[in-house]
């Protein structure tokens, strides 16, 4: 049994409410994020008890930290002045920055 990214929600574990904009439990993978695919290329929720394995879960870190990877996430989270969304702003002026 092979664990993929889950295809619904692509890895994330839930999904946004196009209407209201509420985000849920992915129910696709009930929010975990990933799927067994079996040899038919099926695929299903990976039972919550399944996760306390150990073979599971390190499957499962590794495949997040590959996605986290992917998304350019780098581990450890940008200064507000580093944001590309505050440039511009009060809050994207590096405070620590003599010029
Ligand atoms: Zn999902």
């Amino acid at each position: 049994m092979n664990i993929v990214r889950c295809p619904s929600c692509d890895g994330y574990g839930w999904d946004e409410d196009d209407f209201t904009g509420e985000a849920e439990d992915c129910a696709w993978c009930a929010g975990i994020g990933y799927v067994y695919r079996d040899t038919s290329q099926v695929d299903h929720k990976i039972p919550l008890d399944d996760l306390k394995k150990t073979d599971i879960s390190q499957k499962l870190e590794s495949l997040e930290n590959e996605r986290m990877r992917e998304i350019g996430y780098s581990g450890e989270a940008k200064k507000p002045w580093q944001q590309d969304i505050r440039k511009g702003t009060q809050g994207g002026i590096n405070p620590y920055d003599e010029k």
